[in-house]
């Protein structure tokens, strides 16, 4: 049984776990954040541990000083990018829940990295509103969403004008466990992920790639 449990398909995949054993470089408290979120119940929302890796990878590369989070959850993605960040740099973390956000805090202290992270509680829409009003289009480096499916379409627009050239707008669970091939009219969530795909695959503000990590992950590079 490896240390690694990842909620994304291939937990049990033999070949998943190689690529887990050999390439998670996790930090102490982002670990112990990890195992203490899978005690959740809700634990099926906290973003893959080798997707997160990559992506704090990928803020690392483009030299991120500010970052944006749509939907933080218990905070485990959150720390991976502080972590990344410069001693300068923030990250603005969108969540409407203070249970689940609790969870994640005292590890977010354990690292040190606690004063980077400007978590708001309240509708994402909200804050990147109030961001917007605040002078702050075009200044963030890299994005993540991942909250309620039917307002990723907003989260997208405002997200992009928050953006600077060059920076990066990942999106997360853009395969919806494979629902999005064939979406059923009622089915509210898949329709609004395909409505994404589609609009971003015509999108010629941005460069883009879909990924088949996790639960397919959408990177758009603003041009
Ligand atoms: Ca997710």
């Amino acid at each position: 049984m490896s240390i690694f449990k990842s909620h994304a398909a291939g937990q049990d995949n033999p070949l998943m776990q190689y690529v887990l054993n050999n390439s998670m470089r996790e930090h102490p408290a982002l670990k112990k954040l990890r195992l203490r979120t899978m005690e959740h119940s809700w634990n099926i929302m906290m973003v893959a541990c080798e997707q997160s890796q990559f992506m704090a990878n990928l803020a690392k590369l483009i030299k991120t000083k500010k970052a944006l989070e749509i939907g933080v959850y218990t905070g485990y993605n959150t720390l991976s990018i502080a972590l990344t960040l410069p001693d300068d740099g923030v990250i603005v973390a969108c969540d409407v829940s203070e249970d689940y956000t609790n969870i994640g805090k005292p590890f977010w202290k354990e690292a040190g990295v606690e004063q980077k992270i400007d978590l708001r509680i309240q509708p994402a829409l909200k804050t990147l509103d109030d961001l917007l009003s605040d002078g702050q289009a075009g200044t963030f480096d890299f994005a993540f969403i991942d909250a309620d499916k039917v307002n990723y379409e907003n989260y997208y627009e405002k997200a992009l004008q928050l953006l600077r050239k060059g920076g990066i707008i990942a999106i997360d669970n853009v395969l919806w466990g494979g629902k999005v091939v064939k979406p059923s009219p009622e089915d509210q969530d898949t329709v609004a992920i395909d409505k994404l795909n589609k609009k971003l695959h015509r999108d010629a503000r941005i460069n883009l790639s879909m990924l088949t990590v996790g639960d397919g992950l959408t990177l758009a590079i603003k041009l």
